[in-house]
């Protein structure tokens, strides 16, 4: 379990969440309903603005169409925007015509680069550049949500900050960017934030919607070993050192790291993805570069992995005499839901769905940069289903031919805009003392 530091401000709302776990605050059903009018209302043209962010996609930091898109969007509407948020960010803050605390939504607007091979009417523009993960949906939903909201405003009670976040697959080469450098850019600060909330696609029947406590997604390091031996003449091994059977040896060992030295309750990856050395076929060689991925749950099997990993590479190399450098970087955390803040929207989540169509999700090894927000303050990340009912299976996410179902863009409305009022409405209870029934 990742420890929480909530900012002070976050502190009231954290200590009263641990001693109570609050009762469900549905949102009124007057105010549910006018959510559901404004949904088929802007629906349209959501689906408009989603297909013309489909059709000209912009990879990690170079988001400068979309971005100014969305900000042109919500200025004229009243939210306080700001651009150029770690890079090309937007943060809009809407103010609800009643007092409270405030929450977050976040979405990713980065494309990848990959040429889209679908027969989409509205298919990518931009040669070798797609919205293949599908945050072109998430920037549409999140943009909805804020129109939504935004109609509804006097029932709001608080304040709502809209994160449009730039190159959630990572920044270029040199550069940096993402979820990090918009936390470290204060996007959550002015208001503080007392929750987050984030979503992805899935490839999932449509109306579902999947979600967990605890942990989601993991841990997300790299790593690069370069074995540096000596070189001679491939009949005359006993004059060299042979970087290549060193690295064999280190691949072979760091298997053991993941099969004989980490928890098996506690899910761990290491994968070697990229072995690169020597000359020519009668040369023994000097030198050996591995390069990897390390994906772990937790902080400990994370520090433990990598301790292992030091020490494989480091004993390994000594035996046959060779030098070594290991370099191991940190990437992305484990995303945790909140669990508190969890099992005070599962009932919300329930309510809408239906118990059924709420899937318990199972956390995966993959890595997604929200783990930064909600690592600062309380968040609860989901998946939303976009696999048409009638395809048993669709290609996958960062696939040239991923398409998700547009259907589910007003569910992702629906489900942010419950979540939000209701995370309002709880915060402001518990802080003002009242209990639920
Ligand atoms: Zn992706
Ligand atoms: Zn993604």
């Amino acid at each position: 379990m990742r420890p929480h530091r909530p900012a002070l401000a976050l502190a009231v709302l954290a200590a009263v969440l641990a001693a109570a776990p609050p009762a469900a605050r549905a949102v009124e059903p007057k105010t549910a309903r006018r959510i559901d009018a404004e949904i088929d209302k802007n629906l349209a043209e959501i689906v408009k603005i989603r297909r013309f962010i489909h059709m000209n996609p912009e990879l990690g930091n170079r988001e400068f169409e979309t971005a100014r898109l969305i900000a042109a969007k919500l200025r004229p509407l009243g939210l306080e925007v700001r651009t150029g948020v770690a890079k090309t960010g937007v943060v809009a803050v809407l103010r609800g015509g009643q007092p409270g605390p405030a929450v977050a939504v976040r979405a990713d607007m980065d494309a990848l680069p990959v040429q889209e091979a679908t027969n989409l009417p509205y298919k990518s523009l931009n040669p070798g550049v797609m919205h293949a993960c599908g945050h072109d949906v998430h920037s549409s939903v999140v943009l909805g949500t804020a129109l939504v909201l935004n109609a509804v405003k006097d029932a709001v009670k608080g304040t709502v900050t809209f994160l449009f976040q730039p190159a959630e697959e990572g920044p270029p080469e040199g550069e940096d960017g993402g979820a990090d450098l918009m936390v470290r850019e204060g996007a959550l600060d002015d208001p503080p934030v007392g929750a987050v909330f984030g979503f992805h696609v899935w490839p999932e029947a449509l109306g579902t919607v999947l979600f967990a406590s605890g942990n989601v997604t993991a841990a997300a390091d790299t790593f690069t070993i370069t074995v540096k031996g000596r070189s001679a003449h491939g009949a005359r091994p006993q004059e060299g050192i042979d970087a290549i059977v060193i690295a064999a040896e280190i691949v072979t060992a760091l298997q053991t790291v993941v099969s004989r030295a980490a928890d098996p309750t506690d899910p761990t990856v290491v994968t070697v993805g990229k072995i690169q050395g020597g000359v020519r076929t009668n040369i023994i060689a000097d030198r050996a570069v591995l390069e990897g991925t390390v994906r772990t749950m937790s902080e400990a099997s994370q520090k433990r992995v990598r301790a292992l990993m030091g020490s494989v590479v480091r004993k390994i190399t000594e035996i046959y005499g060779a030098e070594h450098e290991f370099e191991y970087k940190t990437g992305n955390p484990s995303v945790f839901n909140n669990p508190e803040l969890a099992a005070a929207m599962t009932p919300t989540l329930a309510g809408l769905l239906g118990k059924d169509r709420l899937v318990p999700w199972k956390p995966q090894m993959i890595a997604e940069d929200f783990a930064f927000l909600a690592r600062k303050v309380p968040g609860l990340y989901f998946f939303l289903g976009v696999r048409d009912p009638a395809q048993r299976t669709m290609p996958p996410l960062h696939s040239p031919a991923f398409s998700p179902d547009e259907r589910a863009i007003p569910l992702g409305m629906r489900v942010l805009s419950h979540l939000v009022l209701d995370a309002l409405e709880t915060q402001s209870a518990l802080a003002s003392g009242r209990q639920g029934p």
